[in-house]
């Protein structure tokens, strides 16, 4: 049986005929760089999480990037961010000469640990960024009070979270800015880089409406320094053609997660694996569906032979990469990340794996 760890080519198969037609209409209007399928999309992405202003960009990166430079991160500025997630969301506070300060995270959920927020919070702090890591929301409501506090921006890295809710709520459109990412290979994917801002306020949607074009507020007449961060076209194309379907592959995504969880619980009673624990008041688009166990490296291995396709996000936390060295920071800080990102590993998940694949990766991992 062969097993794809994302099957981004059923989900293709699927929709075909509509996709190379959307493709085919971008082409034929030439109009490659801000065409009418941009502006369409950002009114979808609008009318789907509730936010009043959505920015379509040209990835998750530039979104977080964009965001902060909205926010006008200074160097010597100090961001607030989880230690366990993708390089991106620490690299874009550096850019900008900013410093990551790490808080660890909570055992179960893996976000930001809430308890251990406050006491990071330092006259220079700017803004926090939780991360909604595998589709799960951080605790924002608990992030936005401390951030309310002390007035300080919140962010959410909204990356992996796409369509998760949060006390009713759309992930994108829990904070003060919501950043997410297309990359083919999250909840809701395009055919190459893209992203999306999210904000309710006005004068940050303005002015990162002008950051996204090298800070232009009027043709030729550039306001800020900004960046060239927009979306292509043809990914607008695509994304309005995939949105249609999406609402109904997150309940699959849900469905499949589910069964997994109910399938692996014997492995879970008997303490060999830890499945994902979802708080009660949000759900999750399980943009990964990530287990624990003791001896990953083996257990990988036990998989890989019986050809089920493995991934770990994320072996390295952010404090241990060679680039964040100057940092200095002792990894004991963290024994919760550091726990967590020597066990942590994910299986094949997406909305298209079928009930004979599921069973024969949960009846593989049973046997072991
Ligand atoms: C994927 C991801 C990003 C970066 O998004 P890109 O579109 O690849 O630039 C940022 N943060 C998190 C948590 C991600 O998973």
């Amino acid at each position: 049986m062969q097993i794809p760890f994302i099957d981004l080519k059923q989900q293709y198969e699927q929709n075909k005929e509509e996709i190379h037609q959307a493709i085919t209409s971008v082409l034929e209007s030439t109009a490659f760089i801000m065409g009418p399928q941009v502006a369409q999309l950002e009114k979808s992405l609008a009318e789907y999480t509730g936010a009043k202003h959505v920015l379509a960009c040209s990835s998750g990166t530039d979104a977080l990037l964009l965001a902060l430079m909205a926010l006008d991160l200074k160097p010597g500025d100090e961001v607030i961010t989880s230690p366990f997630s993708f390089f991106a969301t620490a690299e874009v506070i550096c850019l900008l000469g900013g410093t990551p300060v790490f808080v660890d995270i909570d055992p179960v959920t893996y976000n930001l640990d809430t308890e251990r927020l406050q006491e990071k919070i330092t006259a220079r702090t700017k803004a926090i960024i939780p991360v909604s890591l595998y589709g799960q929301c951080a605790d924002m409501d608990e992030i936005n009070e401390i951030a309310g506090k002390y007035n300080i921006a919140v962010i959410e890295d909204a990356a992996q979270s796409f369509g998760a809710e949060y006390k009713g709520n759309k992930s994108c459109n829990l904070s003060t800015i919501g950043c997410t990412s297309f990359f083919p290979s999250k909840p809701l994917g395009c055919y190459g880089d893209g992203g999306a801002i999210f904000t309710n306020d006005d004068q940050l949607a303005q002015k990162m409406r002008s950051l996204l074009v090298h800070g232009q507020s009027a043709r030729y007449q550039h306001r800020y320094i900004g960046i060239n961060g927009r979306m292509d076209t043809l990914q607008a194309a695509i994304l309005n053609v995939k949105i249609k379907y999406f609402p109904d592959e997150v309940l699959e995504r849900d469905r499949i997660a589910k069964r997994y969880t109910e399938g692996l619980r014997p492995a879970v009673d008997s303490e060999r694996i830890v499945t994902p624990v979802i708080k009660s008041d949000r759900t999750s688009v399980y943009a990964q569906y990530s287990i624990r166990v003791k001896d990953r490296e083996a257990f990988i291995a036990y998989l890989n032979s019986k050809q089920i396709p493995t991934a770990v996000h994320y072996p390295v936390p952010m404090y241990r990469q060679e680039a964040l060295s100057c940092l200095q920071i002792d990894p004991k800080e963290y024994p919760v990340t550091e726990q967590v990102s020597r066990e942590i590993l994910s299986i094949p998940m997406s909305a298209f794996l079928t009930e004979d694949q599921q069973d024969y990766i949960i009846e593989t991992i049973l046997s072991r």
